[in-house]
């Protein structure tokens, strides 16, 4: 009997061994922006969907970061190369696969498109935002712009020699567009289906539920826009959204008469996006800027600085602003700080659902930090927020 014990021991171990080398595993590079050392650190993330745990090697120093630990707010569709995650309040970038089985696994039909909100349907905005989520894409960069004509004669250049080509940029300059990159599966395809047919008129024969079917007018008022191939999709993303220097074309906010929304990280990730910017626009309010932001924890930290010491949430309130995308707007009115303040509500939304069910906290609110939306308090710091964002973080 005595002998047995290590045997068994031993058995164990083993099958131990197997049944662990055998579960599966995702690998990644990623790399966090590390501001209190200014540097950007890499690691091997590894996540196991089984239990949904993650575990982090640091690969320059050769250590272990994060021990396997379960992380309930990671999902298997969530990691892609080009993806944003979060992993306890650090934002990482997934640069790459890091073996060829996730390559297969989990890239192999991920692509990147242009989008763009032509200006006849930029009011949908919230529609169009739900229509893309619906169809398993994500919008992972965003912005109101109004384009010159030299800018939508470049981004149309392949149609120069054709007949409607100055109806065109003569339409697309008219007024503001929002230019989106989207993600997803086979994500060029995709969205070209949800637009569906060029002509509104054969769209709404031919695909009813379509996005020029829904909100486009004719043949060159037609709501949409979608890059026809990856490379297409590559050119156009790097004129709106280049990759080295620049910023792309200048956002639209007006900096009067105006006040600051931020739709938070947790709303976005819950694909909420859409029918929050549905209400805002259907209670009347004009978004005037509309812009995604990624925000490291120096900046959260320096916008949410007023309520520093006086509120008891200031912490979390940081961790949840800087926890991935949001999308700062500016609403423009002759009242809009105070009408729009009234219209989010309370800012713990249990309170705004008792006390006023139609507002955007008490309607999108999950607790005081996770509250939907971030809204200007001070009458008179709505100009300041609305410069901190499309100012001084675009600038
Ligand atoms: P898309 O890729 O489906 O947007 O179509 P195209 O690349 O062929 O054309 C670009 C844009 O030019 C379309 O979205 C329309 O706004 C416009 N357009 C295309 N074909 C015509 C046409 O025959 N007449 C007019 N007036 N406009 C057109
Ligand atoms: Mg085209």
């Amino acid at each position: 009997m005595t002998f047995d014990i290590p045997r068994l021991a031993l058995q164990q171990e083993r099958l131990f061994v197997s049944c662990c080398s055998q579960e599966e595993r995702f690998a990644f590079l990623a790399e966090w922006y590390d501001p209190s050392a200014a540097l950007l650190r890499r690691y091997q993330l590894l996540f196991y969907p089984k239990d949904g745990s993650v575990e982090m090697y640091d690969v320059k120093n050769q250590r272990t970061f994060l021990r396997r630990t379960k992380y309930d707010d990671l999902h298997q569709e969530d990691l892609f190369v080009g993806n944003r995650i979060n992993v306890f309040s650090r934002q990482l970038n997934l640069v790459d696969y890091g073996d060829q089985y996730t390559a297969n696994k989990l890239g192999s039909k991920k692509e990147r498109t242009l989008a763009m909100i032509k200006p006849d349907a930029v009011t949908k905005v919230g529609d169009i935002i739900q229509m893309i989520y619906d169809a398993g894409l994500i919008v992972t960069k965003a912005k109101m712009t109004k384009l010159s004509w030299k800018q939508a004669g470049d981004f149309y250049m392949e149609h120069q020699s054709k007949s409607f080509f100055n109806n065109l940029v003569q339409f697309v300059t008219s007024g503001p567009v929002v230019v989106m990159e989207l993600m997803g599966d086979e994500a060029v395809s995709v969205w070209r289906k949800v637009l569906g047919p060029t002509d509104s008129g054969a769209a709404r024969k031919d695909a009813p539920a379509s996005l020029r079917a829904r909100f486009g007018t004719d043949g060159t008022k037609n709501a949409g826009h979608g890059s026809d191939s990856l490379a297409s999709a590559a050119r156009e993303l790097e004129l709106f959204f280049p990759s080295t220097t620049g910023h792309g074309p200048s956002n639209t906010a007006q900096y009067s008469y105006c006040t600051c929304c931020i739709i938070k990280p947790h709303a976005i990730s819950e694909a909420l996006t859409g029918k929050i910017l549905n209400s805002i626009t259907e209670a009347g309010f004009e978004i005037s800027a509309l812009q995604i932001f990624n925000l490291d924890q120096a900046s959260a930290e320096e916008f949410l600085e007023i309520y520093k010491g006086v509120v008891s949430e200031y912490t979390g309130m940081v961790a949840e602003l800087c926890s991935g995308p949001c999308m700062a707007l500016e609403i423009h009115g002759p009242d809009a700080p105070r009408e729009f303040r009234a219209f989010c509500g309370p800012s713990d939304p249990e309170i705004a659902r008792h006390l006023q069910p139609a507002t955007l906290r008490a309607r999108y609110g999950k607790n005081k930090v996770q509250n939907a939306v971030h809204c200007t308090d001070l009458q008179e710091d709505g100009l300041l927020e609305v410069q901190y964002f499309f100012k001084i973080l675009e600038g």
